[in-house]
């Protein structure tokens, strides 16, 4: 069906209460299982490239395999920068064809997070791109919140502040998940996104799904979680598979033999979280 900007999707999912998954993408291989799974259960998608695998795999060349896949898919496709760490980044996206763009710069001041969201909302709405913007910071991976407490989640009447000055397209909430798996039990705060949805009428995104519990996810969604991030656990369904058929291949190297599974694995573990998120 084509590439397209974010935000109508986002809006009309929320409105409709399911969620469109985003998927890490960072070569061929995870871009097909990830359209793949998308069109096999005709639902858009979300392919993301953050600052990681953007490096790794050169920011121009994941740009055009994307872009490429996505013209050609079946179903709605978005090409998203996710957690963006620099105003260039954001504007390289730009110049490649992305159709939205986050900026992290939640490490920062508030003060400063907010003017600087707002700036790449001017220029990215300017280009027909959407933006999503991150007030808080999100839990796991580098951040050195393994276990969020409460001073780390989203504030209900900041969050409403902050999508007001800055013309996001998308709010990411932080309301206990983590980046990359848990470590302990997860606590998602579900009473605290009701109350931040309540007060913030645009869409809003769910970072960390990777391991979140099936029935916070689902309930997550109906009060108006609109995208879900995938990153940890789509990557793994590909390594492991590999890794294990890697070893059992006896070393004899061939390249269907080593990553057709891989592959496929990585499309399946995308199909059921896409079905998730629909509530299929
Ligand atoms: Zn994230």
């Amino acid at each position: 069906m084509s590439l397209v900007p974010m935000s109508e999707l986002l809006v009309r999912a929320r409105r409709s209460g399911y969620a469109v998954g985003a998927f890490e993408v960072w070569n061929l291989e995870s871009i097909q299982a990830v359209i793949g799974a998308a069109e096999g259960l005709a639902q858009p998608v979300i392919l993301q490239v953050g600052p990681g695998e953007a490096d790794y795999a050169g920011m121009e060349d994941i740009a055009h395999a994307a872009i490429f896949h996505a013209r050609r898919a079946k179903v709605p496709v978005v090409l998203h920068l996710d957690h963006g760490d620099t105003f260039e980044r954001v504007m390289q996206c730009l110049n490649h064809g992305f159709t939205s763009v986050m900026l992290d710069v939640s490490h920062l001041p508030y003060a400063e997070n907010v003017a600087a969201t707002k700036e790449v909302a001017r220029v990215a709405h300017a280009c027909g791109v959407s933006v999503e913007g991150e007030m808080d910071r999100i839990g796991g991976g580098a951040t050195g919140i393994d276990v969020p407490d409460d001073a780390h989640l989203t504030n209900p009447d900041q969050a409403v502040e902050f999508v007001r000055a800055t013309g996001i397209d998308a709010f990411a909430v932080a309301i206990g998940t983590v980046h990359g798996f848990y470590q302990g039990e997860p606590h998602i705060r579900l009473g605290l996104l009701e109350k931040i949805a309540a007060r913030v009428p645009i869409p809003l995104v769910l970072h960390g799904g990777s391991g979140t519990p099936e029935a916070d996810v689902r309930k997550a969604v109906s009060l108006g979680i609109a995208k879900v991030n995938i990153c940890t656990e789509f990557v793994a369904a590909f390594a492991d598979t590999y890794a294990h058929e890697h070893a059992a291949s006896d070393f004899r190297y061939n390249v269907p033999g080593v990553f057709l599974k891989p592959r496929a694995a990585a499309r399946q573990l995308a199909e059921k979280k896409i079905r998730l998120f629909a509530g299929l």
